[in-house]
Protein backbone atom coordinates (compact mmCIF):
# COMPACT_ATOMS: atom_id res chain seq x y z
CA UNK A 1 0.00 0.00 0.00
CA UNK A 2 1.12 3.42 -0.84
CA UNK A 3 1.89 5.73 1.98
CA UNK A 4 0.90 8.86 1.41
CA UNK A 5 2.67 12.16 2.97
CA UNK A 6 1.48 16.00 2.67
CA UNK A 7 4.72 17.71 3.26
CA UNK A 8 3.08 21.32 4.63
CA UNK A 9 5.69 23.97 4.01
CA UNK A 10 2.89 26.70 5.50
CA UNK A 11 0.81 29.21 4.28
CA UNK A 12 2.35 32.50 2.73
CA UNK A 13 1.32 36.17 1.88
CA UNK A 14 2.65 37.08 -1.08
CA UNK A 15 2.23 40.42 -2.79
CA UNK A 16 4.15 42.71 -5.69
CA UNK A 17 7.52 41.78 -4.76
CA UNK A 18 6.76 38.41 -5.25
CA UNK A 19 8.55 37.55 -1.70
CA UNK A 20 6.55 34.59 0.11
CA UNK A 21 6.23 35.81 3.82
CA UNK A 22 4.83 33.53 6.37
CA UNK A 23 1.58 33.70 7.49
CA UNK A 24 0.43 32.06 11.04
CA UNK A 25 -3.10 31.56 10.58
CA UNK A 26 -3.82 31.08 14.39
CA UNK A 27 -1.87 34.56 15.31
CA UNK A 28 -1.64 36.73 12.05
CA UNK A 29 -4.67 38.69 11.38
CA UNK A 30 -5.56 38.77 8.19
CA UNK A 31 -6.33 42.19 7.86
CA UNK A 32 -2.69 42.92 8.21
CA UNK A 33 -1.30 41.74 5.40
CA UNK A 34 0.37 44.29 2.61
CA UNK A 35 -2.73 45.40 0.54
CA UNK A 36 -3.01 43.29 -2.75
CA UNK A 37 -1.72 40.45 -1.84
CA UNK A 38 -2.71 36.83 -1.69
CA UNK A 39 -2.41 33.96 0.81
CA UNK A 40 -1.36 30.53 -0.08
CA UNK A 41 -0.66 27.21 0.90
CA UNK A 42 2.27 25.50 -0.61
CA UNK A 43 2.39 21.64 0.16
CA UNK A 44 4.82 19.11 -2.20
CA UNK A 45 3.93 15.69 -1.08
CA UNK A 46 5.84 12.27 -0.33
CA UNK A 47 4.76 9.24 -1.91
CA UNK A 48 6.41 5.72 -0.73
CA UNK A 49 6.23 2.68 -2.40
CA UNK A 50 8.28 -0.42 -1.63
CA UNK A 51 12.06 1.17 -2.01
CA UNK A 52 10.94 4.82 -3.42
CA UNK A 53 10.50 7.84 -2.16
CA UNK A 54 8.74 9.83 -4.67
CA UNK A 55 8.47 13.67 -4.22
CA UNK A 56 5.87 15.62 -6.28
CA UNK A 57 7.17 18.83 -6.25
CA UNK A 58 9.56 21.17 -4.39
CA UNK A 59 8.26 23.80 -2.55
CA UNK A 60 9.80 27.14 -2.11
CA UNK A 61 13.54 28.49 -2.45
CA UNK A 62 13.30 28.66 1.54
CA UNK A 63 15.92 27.92 4.08
CA UNK A 64 15.38 27.59 7.92
CA UNK A 65 18.25 27.40 10.48
CA UNK A 66 20.78 27.10 7.21
CA UNK A 67 19.28 24.29 5.52
CA UNK A 68 16.02 24.09 3.09
CA UNK A 69 12.58 24.13 4.80
CA UNK A 70 11.35 20.96 2.81
CA UNK A 71 13.97 19.35 4.65
CA UNK A 72 13.09 19.78 8.28
CA UNK A 73 9.48 18.92 7.14
CA UNK A 74 10.60 15.90 5.39
CA UNK A 75 12.58 14.85 8.82
CA UNK A 76 9.35 15.43 11.08
CA UNK A 77 8.30 12.08 9.35
CA UNK A 78 11.58 10.45 9.76
CA UNK A 79 12.89 10.54 6.17
CA UNK A 80 16.35 11.90 5.17
CA UNK A 81 16.83 13.90 1.93
CA UNK A 82 19.35 11.35 0.75
CA UNK A 83 16.52 9.03 1.15
CA UNK A 84 14.14 10.72 -1.85
CA UNK A 85 14.50 8.13 -5.21
CA UNK A 86 12.41 10.20 -7.32
CA UNK A 87 11.16 13.96 -7.88
CA UNK A 88 8.44 14.83 -10.72
CA UNK A 89 7.94 18.29 -11.23
CA UNK A 90 4.48 19.38 -13.21
CA UNK A 91 5.85 22.89 -14.10
CA UNK A 92 8.98 25.07 -13.00
CA UNK A 93 6.96 28.32 -11.59
CA UNK A 94 9.12 29.25 -8.00
CA UNK A 95 6.05 27.79 -5.57
CA UNK A 96 6.77 24.49 -6.87
CA UNK A 97 10.73 23.97 -7.86
CA UNK A 98 11.91 26.48 -5.92
CA UNK A 99 13.43 23.40 -4.07
CA UNK A 100 14.96 21.74 -6.02
CA UNK A 101 17.99 23.25 -5.64
CA UNK A 102 19.90 24.74 -2.61
CA UNK A 103 22.56 27.35 -2.30
CA UNK A 104 26.03 26.21 -0.40
CA UNK A 105 28.44 28.33 1.75
CA UNK A 106 31.01 29.40 -1.51
CA UNK A 107 27.69 30.70 -2.68
CA UNK A 108 27.03 27.71 -5.43
CA UNK A 109 24.12 25.66 -5.89
CA UNK A 110 23.47 21.88 -6.13
CA UNK A 111 20.55 19.85 -6.20
CA UNK A 112 18.61 19.32 -2.96
CA UNK A 113 18.04 15.89 -3.32
CA UNK A 114 21.47 14.16 -3.69
CA UNK A 115 20.39 10.23 -4.87
CA UNK A 116 17.35 11.18 -6.79
CA UNK A 117 16.85 11.24 -10.40
CA UNK A 118 14.24 14.77 -11.20
CA UNK A 119 11.68 14.40 -13.78
CA UNK A 120 10.85 17.53 -16.04
CA UNK A 121 9.23 18.08 -19.25
CA UNK A 122 11.92 19.03 -21.95
CA UNK A 123 10.02 21.91 -23.23
CA UNK A 124 9.08 23.23 -19.70
CA UNK A 125 13.07 23.77 -18.73
CA UNK A 126 13.65 25.50 -22.39
CA UNK A 127 10.86 27.43 -21.47
CA UNK A 128 11.54 28.70 -17.80
CA UNK A 129 15.07 29.09 -18.84
CA UNK A 130 13.78 31.72 -21.96
CA UNK A 131 11.35 33.75 -20.18
CA UNK A 132 13.23 33.55 -16.88
CA UNK A 133 13.75 37.37 -17.56
CA UNK A 134 10.57 38.09 -18.12
CA UNK A 135 8.66 39.43 -15.06
CA UNK A 136 5.18 39.70 -16.35
CA UNK A 137 2.51 38.33 -19.39
CA UNK A 138 1.90 34.76 -19.29
CA UNK A 139 5.23 33.36 -16.63
CA UNK A 140 3.47 35.18 -13.82
CA UNK A 141 1.49 32.83 -11.50
CA UNK A 142 -1.35 33.71 -9.90
CA UNK A 143 0.52 34.09 -6.49
CA UNK A 144 2.90 36.27 -8.56
CA UNK A 145 5.71 33.92 -8.64
CA UNK A 146 7.31 33.15 -11.94
CA UNK A 147 10.47 31.38 -12.84
CA UNK A 148 13.82 31.83 -11.17
CA UNK A 149 16.60 31.26 -13.58
CA UNK A 150 19.81 30.35 -12.32
CA UNK A 151 18.32 27.67 -10.66
CA UNK A 152 17.64 26.03 -13.64
CA UNK A 153 20.56 26.12 -15.38
CA UNK A 154 21.35 23.02 -13.21
CA UNK A 155 18.47 20.87 -14.70
CA UNK A 156 20.77 21.25 -17.48
CA UNK A 157 23.08 18.28 -18.56
CA UNK A 158 22.70 16.98 -15.16
CA UNK A 159 22.94 13.60 -15.25
CA UNK A 160 20.35 13.19 -12.30
CA UNK A 161 17.58 14.97 -14.70
CA UNK A 162 15.83 12.88 -17.12
CA UNK A 163 13.85 15.18 -19.43
CA UNK A 164 10.14 14.45 -20.35
CA UNK A 165 8.67 14.03 -23.69
CA UNK A 166 4.39 14.69 -23.84
CA UNK A 167 3.88 11.41 -22.27
CA UNK A 168 4.72 7.50 -21.20
CA UNK A 169 5.69 5.93 -17.65
CA UNK A 170 8.63 6.60 -15.64
CA UNK A 171 8.52 3.51 -13.65
CA UNK A 172 5.78 0.94 -14.52
CA UNK A 173 3.96 2.40 -11.28
CA UNK A 174 4.55 6.07 -12.88
CA UNK A 175 2.67 7.43 -15.58
CA UNK A 176 3.04 11.19 -16.78
CA UNK A 177 1.33 13.27 -19.37
CA UNK A 178 1.27 16.87 -20.82
CA UNK A 179 -1.45 18.95 -20.18
CA UNK A 180 -0.74 22.50 -20.42
CA UNK A 181 -3.17 24.91 -19.01
CA UNK A 182 -1.63 26.44 -16.07
CA UNK A 183 1.46 27.19 -18.42
CA UNK A 184 2.24 25.66 -21.75
CA UNK A 185 4.14 22.47 -20.80
CA UNK A 186 2.90 21.46 -17.32
CA UNK A 187 3.10 18.00 -16.39
CA UNK A 188 -0.07 15.84 -14.50
CA UNK A 189 1.01 12.37 -13.01
CA UNK A 190 -0.78 9.23 -11.99
CA UNK A 191 1.01 6.64 -9.58
CA UNK A 192 -0.49 3.11 -9.48
CA UNK A 193 0.14 0.86 -6.41
CA UNK A 194 -2.11 -2.58 -6.29
CA UNK A 195 -5.76 -1.11 -6.45
CA UNK A 196 -4.90 2.53 -5.99
CA UNK A 197 -4.12 5.50 -8.42
CA UNK A 198 -3.03 8.48 -7.02
CA UNK A 199 -3.40 11.74 -9.18
CA UNK A 200 -1.28 14.22 -9.31
CA UNK A 201 -2.56 17.04 -11.30
CA UNK A 202 -0.34 20.05 -9.96
CA UNK A 203 -1.46 23.77 -10.46
CA UNK A 204 -4.28 22.72 -12.83
CA UNK A 205 -6.51 21.17 -10.18
CA UNK A 206 -4.54 22.25 -6.68
CA UNK A 207 -7.36 22.45 -4.48
CA UNK A 208 -10.22 20.79 -3.93
CA UNK A 209 -12.86 23.02 -3.55
CA UNK A 210 -11.75 24.29 -7.77
CA UNK A 211 -12.88 20.90 -8.82
CA UNK A 212 -16.29 21.65 -7.52
CA UNK A 213 -16.76 24.89 -9.91
CA UNK A 214 -16.56 25.51 -13.09
CA UNK A 215 -14.37 28.57 -13.61
CA UNK A 216 -11.82 30.12 -16.25
CA UNK A 217 -8.37 31.56 -13.92
CA UNK A 218 -7.05 34.73 -15.23
CA UNK A 219 -3.81 33.09 -13.60
CA UNK A 220 -3.65 30.34 -15.66
CA UNK A 221 -1.92 30.76 -19.51
CA UNK A 222 -4.77 28.46 -20.97
CA UNK A 223 -7.86 28.63 -18.72
CA UNK A 224 -10.38 27.29 -21.03
CA UNK A 225 -7.80 24.32 -21.23
CA UNK A 226 -7.54 23.94 -17.39
CA UNK A 227 -11.29 24.24 -16.96
CA UNK A 228 -11.56 21.01 -19.39
CA UNK A 229 -9.01 19.18 -17.81
CA UNK A 230 -10.48 19.64 -14.46
CA UNK A 231 -14.10 18.49 -15.67
CA UNK A 232 -12.09 15.27 -17.48
CA UNK A 233 -10.32 14.25 -14.06
CA UNK A 234 -12.99 15.08 -11.86
CA UNK A 235 -15.15 12.61 -14.55
CA UNK A 236 -12.42 10.21 -14.56
CA UNK A 237 -11.36 10.13 -10.93
CA UNK A 238 -15.06 9.28 -9.63
CA UNK A 239 -15.50 6.33 -12.20
CA UNK A 240 -11.85 4.83 -11.07
CA UNK A 241 -11.80 6.14 -7.87
CA UNK A 242 -8.43 8.07 -7.98
CA UNK A 243 -6.72 9.67 -5.03
CA UNK A 244 -6.13 13.17 -5.82
CA UNK A 245 -3.21 15.20 -4.25
CA UNK A 246 -4.18 19.21 -3.64
CA UNK A 247 -0.41 21.34 -3.81
CA UNK A 248 -2.51 24.18 -2.28
CA UNK A 249 -4.78 22.99 -0.18
CA UNK A 250 -3.45 22.17 3.51
CA UNK A 251 -6.96 21.13 4.94
CA UNK A 252 -7.71 18.41 2.26
CA UNK A 253 -4.53 17.50 0.80
CA UNK A 254 -5.55 13.73 -0.37
CA UNK A 255 -9.15 13.26 -1.22
CA UNK A 256 -11.39 10.74 -3.02
CA UNK A 257 -14.14 12.28 -5.15
CA UNK A 258 -17.60 10.91 -5.00
ZN1 LIG B 1 1.39 26.79 -7.76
Amino acid sequence: MAQIIPLAEGTFTVDKTKIFKPFHPESDRLQDRPKGSLLIEIQPFLIKIDQAYILLDTGLHLEQDGEPLLYQVLRKHHIEPEQITHVLLSHLHKDHAGGISKRLADGTSVLSFPQATYFVHQDELKYALSHASEPDAETTHYTGSSYEEEEFELLFHNNQVVLLDDAGYIEPQIRYALSGGHCPYHVVFWIYDQEETIFYGGDVAPQYLQLKTRYIAKYDYDGKRSMELRQQYVEQGKREGWTFLFYHDVQRPVMKLI
